[in-house]
This record gives structure tokens, sequence and C-alpha cells, in this order.
């Protein structure tokens, strides 16, 4: 107790937090602001400019769009192993911060070569950039630090400030000057990032925090080479190798199938799946039956999870093509409205953190599985409200911005109930041998969403030859979809509802 009072005192503090998160609160804030400014520009720039002799365009932007948001998230399971055996959070927050500006400045260019090699810069990057600066936000506190799930609340808001600010600008940005210059935005935006990071190294506000795990390692010589320039010189490499995968989406929208109407990273995806499920299925059989239980409850919430990003991660897609095609917006354009998310997390985050205490008090806050089922209800309701605006559109195929924006506000709320709880429930959950692993299937769970998105949006797609298809034209195309995705997410929450009381027992004594 006295050391930890001891360490408190000698790493600097401030409002009550290690001085180090607030670094890594503006690190993470501008490393989002790049990588939602991007996203908020990326299905419009496909359908509006890289795929616009196609007719299938849509189609051909589902697929890239869902084989990026699966890899970007997949590279970090990848990065944060590395990251734990050779090179420490801090020079792995340095390579993927370095290779995701790269990326962002490559798709400023405007070039449709240079196009896919961007998004592969972005994926290996964020590979090594994401998992590591939340892994160092936990590093910062001791163990049993009450402070830490503050800490993080704190850290949710940085993600959030970035998505809001971003979108707004680059959108802007794009819509005044040109694609290139709100992609270059982004890419500035990750250059800011990387000086708050560096700059808290320089004021030693770390501490001893993030260095390699082992310095042998680190310096080892491999092919002659010592690691820790290995790894960047591999993670190059890896770059055109993912740029030619991400550029297999021929399948859908040429017509020219080379498996089936699969694609590439479809198809990689569904067999890293089934190896997933076949090594959790031995893990299974050989625990004991309490471990057995709780592990179960883990897979089930990781499912849930994927299933609500799945229609959540839609907002970079069909929803961003139906705010510019089918939405009457004003003050903001299209790529702008991406803003709306994170600007409900920061107004509703602090309420629903304070709802769950003040609950708590009362012994009334609702078991994980409750929360996971209103969750997926509330994303079922706001879909349902969008295609509602159909029957209020006007004689243009044009609905109210306000279906949208209230749209936006219920699933904020679903993602208030499920996002923040989740990721302390797997390591609750999960037996400590296997909880790095179980950390790794958390992020995958965003990976396997992506391929939700790019199913769904793939069924959504308008075939057309004309660039600006939109109004009556394809109105009810989207609003017959939503209804679908409502009826899916509501059922799914419903499902989860019925069997929450079952699952509580199949958590014993986690919340
Ligand atoms: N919005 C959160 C972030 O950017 C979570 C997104 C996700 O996991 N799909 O960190």
């Amino acid at each position: 107790m006295s050391k930890s009072i001891n360490t408190e005192q000698e790493e600097p503090q401030m409002f009550g937090h290690p001085k180090g998160l607030f670094y890594l609160f503006f690190a993470e804030l501008w490393e989002r602001f790049s990588f939602y400014g991007m996203r908020a520009l990326l299905t419009l720039y496909m359908v509006q400019e890289i795929f616009k002799a196609l007719a299938e365009r849509d189609a051909a932007t589902a697929v890239v769009y869902a084989s990026y948001g699966s890899l970007v998230y997949a590279s970090t399971v990848i990065g944060g192993q590395i990251s734990d055996k050779i090179l420490g959070m801090r020079s792995s927050i340095f390579l993927g911060g370095i290779l995701m500006a790269i990326g962002h400045f490559v798709l400023a260019i405007e070039n449709n070569m240079a196009f896919f090699l961007a998004l592969a810069f972005i994926v290996v990057g964020n590979g090594f950039f994401k998992p590591n600066i939340s892994t160092f936000v936990g590093a910062l506190y001791k163990e049993g630090d009450v402070r830490k799930d503050s800490g993080f609340t704190i850290f949710y808001m940085g993600i959030n400030i970035g998505g809001f600010i971003a979108p707004l600008l680059c959108g802007w940005l794009a819509a005044e000057f040109g694609w290139h210059y709100g992609f270059g935005l982004a890419g500035l935006g990750m250059l800011t990032g990387l000086i708050f990071f560096w700059s808290g190294i320089k004021k030693s506000v770390f501490g001893d925090k993030g260095l390699p795990p082992n310095q042998n390692v680190y310096e080892k010589l491999v092919l002659g080479i010592p690691q820790k320039t290995l790894i960047p010189i591999l993670a190059i490499i890896a770059v055109p190798l993912i740029a030619y995968i991400l550029a297999q989406y021929k399948s859908i929208a040429g017509g020219s199938s080379f498996i089936g109407d699969e694609t590439l990273v479809g198809l990689i995806f569904k067999i890293i799946g089934v190896a997933v499920v076949m090594y959790l299925g031995s893990i299974m059989i050989k625990a004991k039956l309490e471990e057995r239980k709780k592990l179960f409850m883990a897979v089930l919430i990781t499912f849930f999870m994927t299933l609500f990003w799945g229609f959540h991660e839609l907002s970079g897609s069909v929803i961003t093509l139906f705010a510019s095609r089918n939405v009457n917006l004003t003050f903001i354009n299209a790529s702008q409205t991406n803003a709306l998310n994170s600007m409900f997390i920061i107004i509703l985050a602090i309420p629903i953190s304070l709802l769950w205490a003040y609950l708590s008090k009362r012994n009334l806050n609702p078991r994980t599985p409750y929360k996971f089922g209103f969750g997926l209800i509330l994303a079922g309701l706001s879909f349902y409200i969008l295609a509602l605006s159909g029957g209020n559109a006007d004689e243009n195929g044009m609905v109210p911005f306000a279906y949208l924006f209230i749209m936006y506000l219920i699933i904020s709320i679903g993602e208030l109930f499920m996002s923040p709880v989740g990721l302390s429930k797997i390591t609750d959950l999960s037996p400590k041998r296997i909880v790095a692993f179980m950390m790794g299937i958390w992020f995958l769970s965003s990976a396997y969403a992506f391929q939700i998105v790019g199913f769904i949006s793939k069924q959504l797609a308008i075939e057309s030859t004309d660039v600006n298809v939109g109004g009556l034209q394809t109105l009810s195309t989207y609003t017959n979809g939503f209804d679908l995705i409502a009826k899916y997410s509501l059922g799914a929450g419903l499902i989860v509802l019925i069997f929450s009381p079952l699952m509580k027992k199949l958590m014993g004594n986690v919340h």
C-alpha cells in the first residue's frame, strides 16, 4: 500500500491522473482524427472517384470498404503480439503512427494506383498504433487502481473528440477544395498525434513504461539485422501484399469470380474464423465446468458485440451513401454526418456512466446480458427510424435530416450500453492464461463486423451508370434494407433478453 503511494508521488500527476494519460489522450485524439476524417470520405471517394467508371461502383466500394475495415482491426492482433514480445509500446506506436501518416498522405495524391497502397499503409499502421496506445493507458495505473476506469472514460472521450471534429473539417475541405485536401488534413492530424506522443516521452511523463520488454530480444540479430529494425522492414514489405489483397474486389464487381462469389479477404476471414472456433472449442473442452461457463459467456458477448458493430459500422458505408443520395442536408454534407455518432458519445458517455453508478447504489444496475440485449434493441430501433423516414420523403425522394439525427442518437446510446462494458467483462470472464488471446478475439469482433457490413452493403448496392444516382431511384432500396436490418437487430436483442436470466447464471459472480 505505502509502496503504491510512493510510486504515485514519483510519477507526475495531473487532475488526479498520471500526467502521461493526457499525452496519450491527445495522441489518440489526433490519431482517431486522421482515422475518422479519412473514413468519412472513403465511401464517397470510392463511389465518386475510384470506381466512378463502373456501373457496379457501389458493390465494389462495399467490398473494398469491408476488406479495409476487417484488415484494419485484424492487424491489431498482430501488432499487439509484436509489441508484447519484441518492440514494446513506444516503438510500436511510433512505427504505427508514421505508417498511418504515410497512408493518409499517399491518399492525398489522388491517384487510383496509389489508393490501395495508401489503405494498406493504414491497415499496417493501425495494427501497431491502436492496440498499443490502449494498453499503454492501462499500464499507467497499478493493478487495482480505482482511477483506471475513469482514465479509460477520459481516453474514450479523446477518441470521440477526434471522431467528431475530423469528419466536419475533412468533409468540409473535401467538398470545398477537393478530396486530397481532406485526406491531407487527416495525415496532418496523425502527425500532430505523433508530436504529442513524442513530447510526452521528451518530458519523461511515462516513467519507464512502454519500453521494449527485453532489450536483448529487441536488439537480437535475425538474418544479420536487429529485430528492432527488421520489424519495420517487414511491416513495409507487408504493405504491397495487403494492397494486393485489398484490390481483389473483382469477383463481385467484375463478375470474373475466382472462387465462387467469394473475395480473397472474405475467404481469409472464413478460414481464420473456423480456426478460432476450433481452438476455442478445444480450450472449452479442457476447461473446468465453472471456467467453461464463463468462457462460453465471453464468446457470446463478443459475438453480440460483432453483430452490433456490424450494424453500427454501416455508418461509414451505406448510411453515408443514403445521406448523400436521400437526405435533405442543409448545414452539413454527407461526409460530415459521420460526426454525429461521436458527438452523441461525447454528450452521453458521462450521463450513462452516472446512471449505472446511480443504479448500482440501489442494486438495480442491470447485468451485462440485459445491457447487451437493450443495446441490440436500440440498434434495431435506430434503423427502424431510418426505415420510417421513407414515409416522409418529398417528391424528389429526399427525407428530413431529423431522422438521421435521431437514428444516430439512439444507436450511440446502444453503443454506450455495450462497448465500454464489454471489454472489461471479457477480462473478468476469461481464465488468466488466455486473457491476452481473448483480447485479440475482442479486436477480431470489429474485424468480423466489417464482413457483415460488406454483406449488407452489397445487398443495398445500387447498380447504375449515373454517378449522381439518388432520390426516388434509390430511396426504397435503402428504406427496405433498413427495415430488414431493424428486424434482425430487434430480433437478436429480444433473443438476448429472453435468455438473459440463463446467461446471468452462467456468468456466476461477474456482474
Ligand atoms: N469508436 C471506437 C474507436 O474508434 C470503437 C470502434 C470499433 O471498435 N469498431 O476506438
